[in-house]
């Protein structure tokens, strides 16, 4: 199919210095959990975004000196020659599909431990570690350690040159980079040049894109990644103040502006709290005060909003870290007129949780991120089958519906049963949750693309029984029933029921998501999950004019949300909701009205009055179905069902992107032999050096 032209403009080349990009997809510099350390992943990560149309593809942050070591997370490194070689093979990646290749040089300055190197943190000031928790300090940089800084600045520029880079990134934002520490008036008190005036703040970022300008600036383009807006208020950079005076100041130094709000919180807001788009009104004004190029981030999924950015003076190119992780081809699909097969980035930030605990990112819409090389999954292709077989996929939540799409489009002739009349299983309620609507695209893409294929059928409000499943006998059988929420407080704390939990008063995350309600005004929920799910439900509930208390075993509500950057914006909608947050507090009985706890730290028990409880604690599987066919396989070898798996939560209760991954994983193995005892994907190997001779 043609483009449609009212997309034309997103296809126009840009001129950014000495280079062009041929359109204005631009992926930003974004963490993936691969980097350095599983550097043939990262790599064939990249490629993939570049062979999906994204005309800039950028490395994640890279340091460049050991003082500056953002170990223990894997990102990219150019340390000396040594790093040319990964990084290098990444530039050939990216231009074998025509894309220009960035890099983003980075120190994280006081915020990084150096727990590799050993190396002392360095920042303006002498002060404790700012994100790290570590017994660390950081030492002022002293003028000598600011020359051997900008030194290895200038160095690692030239080396990014070398090796094939089109552009370089210097760095000021996220609040996490030595420039914009320097920059900071919290962080910086020196009275030096480098202190005091906006002017003297800025002068160490001045003196590195001068001097890389100088460096390399007559081939390559140099860039800055820069927030305008610490969404502190006063006590930060603000926009209408500080943040664009510096912008004025430097105005046409860099060949691209690359412009947010800091720190990563701000920056990647998730989808509950942010709408695509969110940036516009803090980085409206660069275009004002320079002729160079801008580009901002937003989550900017939908090719419209993105001509409207671009219409409407905001921006030049359109900047995405998320959704390039969601779909690498979303640049490629717009091209070819198929808006409808957009991936669309749900923004969940499950992809920068994964980064936080230092493993490969895996993003709930896309099963195939960081597996293009370990697993050669392509986000697009998958093998045609190999014989011509039916496959009865029993459940259509997330898990069933990707284990449709895949082996629809691997060419199987697939029956997709579901109990309910509508798709979608646990997304399509748990979308109707305050905040998470945009989780429905979960559901919406998967269904969209099966209802292009002729060889899927979907067949609703059709419970499959054993008897049925038998009778039908397909080839293959994937049992997705899905997970029930467990009522009696098992979970990570207790091992025991909490007594009283029978009582018709207590209510799980199901009973409120079926439309049950607390008999009486006051609910405690009792949350030892630690993710979303008892926040959004103290949300609703609040909002429904019930009094609501959140109590939980762990010092923080909402833990994990930590890692999805979350926590901050949860507590604070959580406090507005005028909901009790009761931190470091187990449940351990319930009675009428009533609901008895222990706080750990004071040693207490007390009483709490509430009328309803909700357990949000665990989940157990609805195999009951998968056990009777395999009894019924066990007994009868040779029933009509070649091979009978269970996947999704029916399997084990997870994440929605593990039952994605799932459902994706088992459609992608039909017609393989998989051994368990096997690795399931490629490793990367370390190069061991040989033995000294003796
Ligand atoms: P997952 O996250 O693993 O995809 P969900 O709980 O979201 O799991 O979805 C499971 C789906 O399975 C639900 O929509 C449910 O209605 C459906 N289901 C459960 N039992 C049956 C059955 N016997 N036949 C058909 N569908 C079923
Ligand atoms: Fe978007 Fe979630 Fe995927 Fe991250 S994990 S790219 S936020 S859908």
């Amino acid at each position: 199919m043609a483009r449609d032209p009212r997309y034309d403009i997103l296809f126009e080349p840009l001129k950014i210095g000495p280079v062009t990009a041929p359109n204005r997809f631009y992926q930003v510099p974004h963490c993936n959990g691969m980097g350095r350390v599983f550097p043939n992943a990262m790599i064939a990560m990249r490629g993939t975004k570049a062979e999906g149309g994204w005309g800039i593809v950028c490395t994640e942050q890279c340091d460049f000196l050991a003082s500056g070591d953002a170990s223990p997370y894997a990102e990219t490194n150019m340390w000396d020659s040594g790093d040319e070689v990964y990084l290098g093979r990444m530039c050939e990646e990216v231009h074998r599909h025509g894309s220009l290749a960035g890099i983003e040089l980075v120190h994280n300055g006081h915020d990084t431990p150096n727990l590799y190197s050993r190396e002392i943190p360095i920042g303006p000031m002498n002060r404790p570690m700012n994100w790290s928790l570590a017994p660390i300090q950081a030492r002022a940089m002293d003028k000598e350690d600011i020359r051997t800084y900008r030194r290895a600045h200038r160095q690692a520029a030239i080396r990014a040159r070398d090796i094939g880079f089109d552009m370089v990134i210097v760095y000021a934002g996220h609040d996490g980079t030595v420039p914009s520490h320097f920059l900071a008036r919290r962080h910086n008190q020196r009275t030096d040049e480098y202190g005091g005036s906006l002017e003297n703040r800025l002068r160490l970022f001045r003196e590195l894109l001068e001097e890389t300008k100088e460096a390399i600036g007559d081939t390559t383009a140099v860039t800055v990644r820069f927030a305008v807006d610490e969404m502190m208020g006063p006590d930060g950079l603000e926009w209408q103040n500080e943040g664009r005076e510096a912008v004025e100041m430097l105005a046409e130094l860099p060949d691209l502006w690359d412009v947010n709000v800091a720190d990563w919180d701000n920056d990647s807001k998730t989808s509950r709290f942010a709408p695509e788009g969110y940036q516009e009104e803090y980085v409206a004004f660069v275009k004002q005060v320079t002729t160079k190029p801008v580009s901002t981030v937003g989550r900017y999924t939908s090719p419209d909003a993105m001509v409207s950015a671009i219409r409407r003076g905001i921006v030049d190119l359109i900047g995405a870290a998320r959704p390039s992780i969601a779909d690498p081809f979303l640049p490629k699909k717009v091209e070819e007129g198929r808006i409808e097969d957009i991936r669309e980035c749900i923004g969940c930030n499950v992809c920068v949780g994964w980064t936080q605990m230092t493993a490969p990112a895996r993003c709930t819409q896309n099963p195939t991120f960081s597996e293009e090389w370990r697993k050669g999954w392509h986000p697009e292709t998958a093998a045609p089958a190999q014989a011509d077989e039916h496959v009865l996929i029993v459940g259509a939540g997330p898990a069933g519906l990707e284990a449709a799409r895949v082996a629809g489009l691997r060419g199987y002739r697939v029956t997709l049963a579901e109990a309910g009349e509508e798709l979608g299983g646990r997304v399509s309620r748990e979308s109707r949750l305050p905040g998470l609507s945009a989780w429905a695209r979960v559901r919406d893409y998967r269904i969209g693309q099966i209802q292009k294929m002729t060889n899927v059928e979907v067949y609703r409000s059709s419970r499959m029984t054993a008897a049925q499943i038998i009778e039908l006998g397909a080839d293959h059988v994937a049992i997705a029933t899905g997970a029930t929420w467990r009522r009696d407080g098992y979970g990570r704390h207790l091992s025991e029921p909490v007594p009283g939990t029978g009582a018709a008063h207590v209510l799980t995350p199901d009973d409120i998501l079926a439309g049950r309600r607390p008999p009486g005004p006051g609910v405690l929920l009792f949350d030892d999950d630690h993710y979303y799910m008892a926040s959004v439900i103290a949300e609703l509930l609040s909002a429904e004019g019930y009094e609501v208390s959140l109590a939980t075993p762990l010092p923080r509500i909402a833990a994990w949300m930590v890692h999805t950057l979350e926590h901050g914006a949860n507590q604070d909608r959580l406090a507005e909701a005028g909901v009790t947050m009761l931190p470091n507090t187990t449940l351990i009985a319930v009675e009428a009205g009533q609901a008895l706890l222990w706080n750990s730290v004071q040693r207490q028990e007390s009483e709490r009055q509430a009328d309803g409880i909700v357990m949000v604690t665990s989940r157990t599987p609805e195999e009951g179905l998968y056990r009777e066919l395999a009894q019924v396989l066990e007994a009868t070898p040779g029933a009509a069902i070649g091979t009978l798996r269970r996947v999704g939560d029916c399997l084990a209760p997870g994440i929605i992107a593990t039952a994605v991954y799932e459902g994706h994983r088992y459609a992608r193995e039909l017609g393989t032999a998989v051994d368990p005892c096997d690795v399931p994907f490629r490793r990367e190997r370390h190069v061991i050096e040989a033995a000294a001779a003796s």
